[in-house]
């Protein structure tokens, strides 16, 4: 859609919307001229040099080179800059907390890891990320004033208004203001959003997702979710639930809880803990299975990747597992794509690493139940950034504030 032409005078406060969309015109499509720009915004040439030179001034676009056309004379070429700004992404996982220091091109300059200790308080694991956050930012590596904002991946229901983590099974909490807890400590803006929604993000921002319109990230780790992406946008939903999609009930036998203490739930059958609950409990059944050599005895060291091992190794139990559990898993995503009829399907998350006995299986459940009478071929994918998909998201976060000029100083919320 066209925007309609402005004068070339454009009140104050009016200032960051237009800059704004010029960025992001240069941010989607770099190398573009000047006379390009104003062809696409409708903006006045006038104003398209008022702004660019603004841009310039304020070190978010630079000017290269001259690029030949084949007629005409010569002109030079914009584009973002994002080489020389930072931003710290954060993955709040239940295991481990994972962060990263990149610029806003996703050059990644340091990264750590830390374990979560879920168990312990709120209070206390917001502490961590704070750590995590400050080591980050102590650097000599990178001109650490140029550090935007952290942007940071949650396992639960957020509510990116209020900043308050209303629901999260996997943590047990309820109703957590993660706003709060960030800001006495971390002196930067900050920003946070629901992990599956975060990777969905980050696909769009620096993946394969760029390609598409509409795509569905599905997350499978240690419980289940996705993110929505429609016409290029996260989808919500009316109160911020949508992609809730490990809490769809499936029918299954039932044998295992999950984490918000329904039986029927995906989590409970295809998740990381589902596929090494399922897979103790088999053996415990009286089963054979190399699972007991490989953990030693130790039936609380099985997790999903030892399952895969297992099933490397021609494993019966292990099979079966994953059989079942990639069943599961792929029949509901069937029903995602029955749906939404998306472009693509990525998968991310530490069980999707997980190679052939993840893969194999889950795709063959995907076909088989999918309705597609055009016999097209679902583009089913996995995250471009595997099972780092969360922290770059995160980094996105950041980078798509600044794009949109609510960043360095200028967002609503906290600084
Ligand atoms: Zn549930």
């Amino acid at each position: 859609m066209k925007t309609p032409a402005i004068p070339s005078f454009v009140p104050e406060h009016l200032n960051n919307v237009t800059n704004a969309t010029i960025l992001k015109i240069v941010y989607k499509n770099p190398g573009i001229s000047r006379n390009e720009i104003a062809r696409i915004s409708g903006y006045s040439s006038a104003t398209i040099t008022r702004i660019i030179e603004s841009l310039l001034k304020e070190d978010m676009v630079e000017e290269k080179g001259h690029r030949s056309l084949p007629k005409g004379r010569p002109r030079k070429s914009l584009f973002f800059k994002g080489h020389n700004k930072y931003a710290i992404g954060i993955d709040l996982g239940t295991t481990y907390i994972r962060g990263v220091l990149a610029n806003l091109e996703m050059d990644v300059y340091k990264e750590i890891e830390v374990v979560t200790e879920a168990h312990k308080s709120p209070e206390y694991v917001f502490d961590k990320v704070c750590d995590v956050v400050e080591k980050l930012r102590n650097t000599t590596l990178v001109d650490n004033t140029k550090i935007m904002g952290v942007g940071l991946a949650i396992a639960g229901i957020v509510n990116t208004s209020t900043g308050i983590v209303e629901y999260s099974p996997a943590f047990n909490w309820r109703n957590i203001n993660a706003r709060e807890l960030l800001s006495k400590k971390i002196g930067l803006p900050h920003l946070f959003d629901n992990v599956s929604r975060v990777m969905a993000f980050g696909e769009l921002k620096f993946g394969k997702g760029e390609e598409y319109n509409d795509f569905i990230m599905i997350n499978v780790g240690f419980g289940i979710g996705a993110g929505i992406v429609l016409n290029k946008k996260l989808f919500y939903g009316t109160d911020g639930m949508a992609g809730e999609f490990g809490h769809i009930p499936v029918c299954g036998d039932g044998l295992e809880k999950c984490t918000c203490g329904k039986n029927t739930c995906l989590t409970a059958y295809a998740s990381g803990e589902a596929i090494a609950k399922r897979a103790v409990r088999k053996i415990k059944s009286g089963k054979k299975s190399k699972l007991v050599d490989l953990c030693e005895g130790n039936f609380q060291a099985i997790d999903a990747k030892m399952v895969a091992e297992a099933y490397s190794m021609n494993d019966s139990v292990a099979i079966e597992t994953f059989r079942e559990s990639t069943e599961y898993l792929g029949s509901s995503i069937a029903g995602l794509v029955n749906v939404f009829n998306p472009q693509a399907i990525f998968i991310g998350g530490g069980v999707s690493l997980n190679g052939p006995a993840f893969w194999n299986n889950m795709e063959k459940s995907v076909n088989s139940h999918v309705f597609n009478h055009r016999s097209t071929k679902l583009n089913l994918l996995p995250a471009t950034y595997l099972d780092k998909a969360a922290i770059y998201g995160s980094v996105g976060l950041i980078l798509d504030e600044v794009i949109n000029f609510k960043l360095p100083g200028k967002q609503k919320k906290d600084s």
